[in-house]
């Protein structure tokens, strides 16, 4: 049997805004423990003296935690504690180690259990890292960080410059004038060059092959490094790019290497084209997939290679949802 903690605040004591807490909070609880509702044994809660404690087991009830034994019961009332928390303990017979979760206002409540993890997943263009990562930042509601994004900006901050891209202190120069930043709304990503959102235009081909040039030069390889690093240290985060288990993160907690046959990132990037509107025959794009592997290997600084203690899958015959799993499983098992 295995105690799975958490805890959340609400802003009301009223059955709306408890409801909707609880349920967030239990989802959140299955999903990154990878349980189903019926292995769930019991639910105890307990929550402070300022809330009515029949609406935490009503909404679980409500939420479809229906076959579990349930109890909730008020805290006495105790001087400075976290306002309008509601705390739960769940109890399941699943052997994997338990996931706290600590969500709103209880986030920092306990910090000894929900330790910061950081986990590096890089590959070359077209291998899933982005859909995967994206995919197990939302499981584990951390931060996710597209390294990519950050180099193409700078690509295209050079190309909107008029900057020669091959040398190294053309680029400088333009890194210098401009502020590369990222910013989340609402858990997802935007790329900025001075303020402005770039995010939709650093995904054409163009961009792709001027920044896989652009991020070979030292000096934009230690800026963007400085800032990846800047943004990973202050909360659990999934980067992913070339070089996160090798250089941004080698103290990394989890190390993914994802890669597949230069045909099938080509066909699945040739897809995600056709998607986005950029319509570029198939032999064009695989051309490009090579060129760039070829030039992020091997360049001089932090080339493309899996780190010695990463876990390779190569993704040619497996599903996303597939090498999502496996990488789940991989986490689960060392938590
Ligand atoms: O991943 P994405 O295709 O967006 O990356 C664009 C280019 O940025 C890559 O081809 C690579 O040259 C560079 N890159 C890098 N290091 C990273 C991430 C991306 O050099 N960590």
């Amino acid at each position: 049997m295995k105690a799975i903690r958490g805890a959340t605040t609400v802003e009301r004591d009223n059955s709306d805004d408890i409801t909707y807490a609880v349920k967030e909070l239990l989802d959140r609880i299955v999903e990154s423990n990878l349980i189903d509702k019926d292995e769930i044994v019991c639910i105890l809660f307990s929550n402070t003296a300022d809330l009515h404690s029949f609406y935490p087991a009503k909404a679980a009830r409500e939420a479809g935690f229906v076959s579990c034994a349930l109890f909730s019961s008020a805290e006495p009332q105790i001087d400075g504690a976290l306002e309008r928390c509601i705390r739960v303990m769940v109890l399941t017979e699943c052997d994997r180690q338990p996931v706290h979760i600590y969500l709103n206002g209880a986030q920092n409540l306990r910090k000894d259990l929900t330790k910061k993890m950081t986990i590096a997943v890089d590959g070359p263009a077209g291998s899933g890292k982005s859909t995967v990562s994206k995919i197990i930042a939302k499981k584990f509601d951390i931060l996710y960080l597209d390294t990519g994004a950050m180099y193409r900006a700078c690509a295209l901050a050079c190309r909107e410059c008029g900057a020669d891209t091959s040398d190294g202190q053309s680029v400088a120069n333009v890194l210098n004038k401009v502020d590369i930043d990222v910013r989340y709304e609402n858990g997802t990503q935007l790329t900025l060059i001075d303020g402005k959102d770039v995010s939709a235009k650093i995904r054409t081909p163009e961009i792709s092959m001027l920044a896989s040039e652009v991020s070979a030069h030292e000096y934009v390889r230690k800026k963007m490094v400085d800032l990846q690093r800047k943004i990973a240290q202050k909360s659990s985060c999934i980067l992913d790019g070339r070089d996160i288990g090798t250089n941004v993160l080698p103290d990394a907690d989890y190390k993914f290497y994802l890669t597949a046959s230069a045909e099938v990132r080509a066909r699945r990037r040739n897809e995600e084209n056709i998607i986005k509107g950029y319509v570029q025959p198939y032999s064009e794009v695989l051309d490009e997939i090579i060129r760039r592997d070829e030039q992020d290997k091997n360049r001089k600084f932090a080339p493309l290679c899996k780190a010695d203690d990463a876990v390779e899958i190569i993704t040619d015959n497996m599903e996303i949802n597939q090498v999502v799993d496996f990488i789940i499983n991989i986490i689960q098992r060392k938590i």
